[in-house]
């Protein structure tokens, strides 16, 4: 098979300095399954949701504004409490980026019936606009580079129409367009968890299976260091499915399944969008059930959306996306039986 020819933009050869490889990794998972910590984070996060609805707080302009406060001080710390002008500039830039971001999710009134499909592709925008301008006004950029891989064939393009289309078939299928209770929080954890299991087994399975393999190798042309929300996007048609059955499909059915508001789905989309993200660690990863993230963040374990970038380096390890399931031999049983029965 012909191997689609790859220039890299605003490349300078030979990079000067990469990226430093982040702590991130070393720190404490957040996700690991049934563990005590994620047992933990479950009864706060859902203790807390029960408050609100019993005092009537479970609304859009309850949770944007506290979403706006939590990270509004909470960026102060990560800013090393906003000591030199380029914290604070950065701090700004941050929060502006997150705010947008929350705000969109809670117009989630505007966007029912097929219009739905247009909220992916403005999510990828926004995202990709800040994280640019984030890179362009205050990184070095003799030291830093913005690797964007092209491909000449068209069929790596297809990711994002195909997210589109489905997110315009869940908004036409859907009228579960209501601000959500403590109990849909479940739900919410089921998606994420559904997403990760068969995320985590289809890609496996293209790590494994050598024609699978020849596909997916596409998308790991992006290293770590060079991870940004181009990466997301770039993958072969096959491939590409792949991840769009294991990210939006499977968790498209949970959420019409038990009629789970919708807009749950944009901020599954922003967690895997964050997970190719080139500065995700002082962003918001989740913005509806945001408490969820900043638990992760003031405790100091690693973010849901950080467990895959791990992957890029070393790609014999890391097989789900957010880590929820971060046992990697789980996968690895899955894939032995899925070769014995299926012959994958
Ligand atoms: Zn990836
Ligand atoms: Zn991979």
């Amino acid at each position: 098979m012909k191997e689609p020819q790859e220039t890299k933009v605003e490349q300078k050869n030979p990079p000067l300095k990469k990226e430093p490889q982040e702590e991130k990794d070393h720190l404490p998972l957040g996700g690991f399954t049934f563990s005590y910590y994620f047992i933990f984070k479950v009864i706060i996060v859902l203790a807390w949701h029960y408050l609100l609805d019993t005092l009537g707080l479970h609304t859009a302009d309850f949770k944007f504004y506290s979403f706006v406060l939590a990270h509004s001080l909470l960026k102060i710390i990560q800013f090393n409490y906003l000591k030199s002008s380029l914290d604070k500039k950065l701090y700004v830039h941050s929060l502006a980026s997150d705010v947008i971001l929350c705000y969109m999710l809670t117009t989630y009134g505007l966007w029912i019936g097929p219009i739905f499909g247009l909220v992916p592709l403005i999510q990828s925008i926004s995202i990709t606009i800040m994280e640019y301008t984030r890179y362009k006004f205050f990184e070095d950029t003799t030291k830093v580079d913005y690797v964007v891989h092209i491909s000449e064939k068209i069929s790596d393009y297809t990711l994002q129409p195909m997210v589109a289309l489905n997110f315009a078939l869940i908004g036409y299928s859907t009228t579960a367009f209501h601000p959500p209770r403590a109990v849909h929080f479940l739900g919410y954890l089921l998606m994420f968890l559904v997403m990760d299991i068969f995320f985590g087994t289809t890609h496996i399975i293209s790590h494994k299976n050598h024609w699978l393999w020849k596909k997916h190798l596409i998308h790991h042309k992006y290293k770590r260091e060079d991870l940004d929300t181009f990466a997301n996007f770039y993958a072969e048609l096959l491939d590409g499915a792949l991840m769009n059955l294991a990210v939006i499909i499977l968790p498209g059915i949970v959420t019409l399944y038990f009629h789970l508001p919708p807009f749950f789905m944009c901020d599954l989309l922003m967690s895997a969008l964050y997970t190719h993200h080139k500065y995700p660690d002082k962003q918001a990863h989740a913005l509806w059930f945001w408490e969820w993230d900043v638990i992760d963040i003031i405790l100091g374990r690693s973010r849901i959306s950080t467990f895959h970038r791990h992957h890029h380096n070393f790609p014999n390890e890391h097989w789900s996306a957010f880590g929820i399931i971060s046992n990697d031999k789980v996968f690895e049983k899955i894939y032995e039986v899925l070769q014995k029965t299926m012959g994958v």
